[in-house]
């Protein structure tokens, strides 16, 4: 709720800002080019703040639809408005071919690969005869509405921050929908995110072309309102600033892009007007002292401003879950079925044979352990048959399929749900919304609808599933504080919730009950227990033996890489083998 007002006063000072008596122009165009930066921002909050993807080069983008827009309307007499959706285009084109080479580089090499195009891009618009190289284009039309010429300053000012507003309402929907939280879940990295079907690599691209279509809309609408353009505000030094702005403005917020926008421009405008004044004509004084407070800035709030008005301004409480139809169920095989086949998988890492020719199977309804003493290969089964590594040689059938090359995504579709020996939440999300990702593949909103709210039936779904599977494991209490507040044992039931979101026929859990007290591994036995009588299959790796005597039907022991026993609890506890290998090494 005041979060709500706080926009509408922001709506409001926006729009009384230019009929204020006495407000001079030049704050009119101070806040028509914040208006500007903040849509490039905007965009950076969700690729970078959100997705983490960081981009040195989003100037360039706005340099793409100025271009396009400047081009068509100075040479070809477009009308400005119609060169919106071309430049959008053109914009949304370049950023998909940039996006695929981009995107797929890690770590470090993804800023730098975005400078090394953010530069090129900037030549290129200084070499291009036809672009007017360094000079550029001039000439540019305004823009009209109803026949009215929009170039007073205020009219445009109107049009710059009419954007603003639905960008930022656009973007929040997005965050707040089945993809959004996908595109949250990418900062948990891409492992966790596949497993529950995400697909990360069209999901980093559809972010990137996102952030920027909205600097291609802020170069637009510059274009129309500077009315000539040169490659100066669309190279390396503008992606810098922009990159300032959202982490400064609090990375990850999307008022903290508008924040960060104000607080940079303003900073930049004052500094240049000061400075002369402390410094003389000494040249360039103001970028030093900037460069010098943004890097206080960033030392004292790296959560950016927006984190401390979130401060004065708590968000809004637990979010209401609408009671909404359940979500189609899969159907589950017969009790006894095979449902999961290993054949003679083997994976080794260069020398060494971590998983070495092991067969078993799972059937359907059964609890399966995996054990064997730390380095056997458990953790490297479980990621051969969840499609997160290939195997070399062997083959995984999965619910009578071969998918002993399929993708960790495929995987998770024909109903696998895995969770992980070191627990993969987003601690930051609450539990709700961690749980709900389980449910990713069961929704089918994409980017448009949600931008446009269009997904709340769907989304209400998803959530009220969300909401039953946290109910089932006894988790309702908890289910809006972050994920990363829970007791690890805790945390690892959110994991399973999250898994059993998925509807699978098969659960793989890596370790459940590591790190769990004594009462909290009986509550955790208690659970897979009642899921298996609800016709739940499972395969897990486990350490403890008490834990897997007591609650599964098979067990397959590994020691180094190779199956040395398999059978039901009680005949493990007695062989040979086992109790050398692996009961005698412990004890
Ligand atoms: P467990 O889960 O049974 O403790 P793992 O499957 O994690 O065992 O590891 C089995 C063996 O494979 C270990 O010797 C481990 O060091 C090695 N290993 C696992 N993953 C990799 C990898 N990505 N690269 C190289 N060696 C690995
Ligand atoms: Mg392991």
């Amino acid at each position: 709720m005041r979060t709500r007002l706080l926009l509408l006063a922001a709506i409001a000072l926006v729009a009384l800002a230019p009929v204020l008596p006495g407000v001079p122009p030049f704050w009119i165009t101070l806040l028509s080019n914040i208006g500007l930066a903040s849509l490039v921002t905007l965009g950076l909050v969700l690729l970078t703040g959100v997705g983490g993807l960081t981009s040195f080069g989003q100037a360039a983008f706005c340099g793409f639809a100025a271009y396009t827009s400047a081009l068509l309307t100075t040479r070809y007499g477009f009308s400005p408005w119609l060169t919106l959706p071309i430049a959008l285009s053109v914009t949304a084109f370049a950023a998909v071919v940039i996006g695929l080479i981009t995107v797929r580089l890690s770590g470090h090499y993804l800023p730098l690969g975005t400078i090394a195009w953010g530069i090129s891009i900037f030549y290129l618009f200084g070499r291009i005869e036809m672009l007017g190289r360094h000079d550029g284009l001039s000439g540019i039309p305004p823009l009209s509405i109803l026949g009215m010429s929009l170039i007073d300053p205020k009219a445009i000012y109107y049009v710059i921050w009419f954007f603003v507003f639905a960008g930022s309402i656009a973007t929040l929907n997005l965050l707040d929908s089945r993809m959004g939280r996908a595109i949250r879940a990418l900062r948990g990295g891409r492992v966790a995110a596949e497993s529950f079907g995400i697909d990360t690599a069209r999901l980093k691209l559809i972010v990137f072309v996102y952030a920027a279509v909205l600097a291609g809309l802020s170069g637009w609408l510059y274009a129309h309102y500077q009315r000539t353009v040169n490659p100066t505000p669309f190279g390396l030094n503008a992606g810098i600033e922009y990159l300032f702005m959202a982490v400064l403005g609090g990375a990850g917020y999307v008022w903290g892009a508008i924040a960060g926008a104000f607080v940079v421009t303003l900073l930049k405008d004052v500094l240049q007007r000061v400075t002369p004044l402390i410094f003389g004509e000494l040249a360039q004084v103001d970028s030093i002292v900037f460069g010098a407070l943004l890097v206080l800035c960033l030392q004292f709030a790296p959560r950016g401003v927006w984190a401390f008005i979130r401060r004065l301004a708590p968000a809004n409480s637990a979010p209401d879950i609408a009671d909404a139809p359940a979500l189609p169920k899969r159907d589950i095989a017969a009790t006894g079925d095979a449902l999961l086949s290993v054949e003679a998988i083997r994976k080794q890492f260069g020398g060494l044979v971590a998983v070495n020719d092991v067969s078993f199977g799972v059937k359907s309804g059964e609890i399966v352990a995996l054990i064997g003493p730390n380095g056997a290969g458990k953790s490297t089964t479980f990621n051969l048959i969840s499609g997160v590594a290939r195997p070399t040689s062997g083959q995984v059938r999965f619910a009578g399929r071969d998918v002993s090359s399929a993708s960790a995504q495929d995987v998770a579709r024909l109903g696998m749900a895995r969770t992980f020996q070191h627990v993969k939440l987003l601690p930051e999300m609450s539990v709700l919304e961690n749980v709900a990702l389980g449910a990713h593949l069961r929704g089918h909103a994409g980017v448009f609808q949600s931008l446009a709210r269009l997904d709340r039936a769907d989304e209400a779904k998803l959530l009220a599933e969300a909401r039953r599977q946290i109910e089932r494991v006894g988790l309702a209490e908890h289910m809006h504080k972050p994920a990363g507040s829970l007791a690890l044992g805790q945390q690892r039931i959110v994991e399973i919730t999250r898994a059993l979101c998925l509807d699978p026929r098969l659960l793989l859990l890596d370790e459940p009950a590591a790190g769990l007290r004594h009462f909290e591994k009986q509550q955790l036995a208690r659970l897979l227990g009642q899921l298996r009588t609800e016709g739940m299959s499972i395969l897990l790796v486990e350490h403890d033996m008490g834990f897997v005597m007591d609650l599964t039907d098979h067990i397959v022991v590994l020691d180094f890489g190779s199956k040395i026993a398999e059978g039901k609890p009680e005949a493990i506890r007695q062989n040979p083998a086992v109790l050398e290998a692996y009961l005698g090494g412990v004890a």
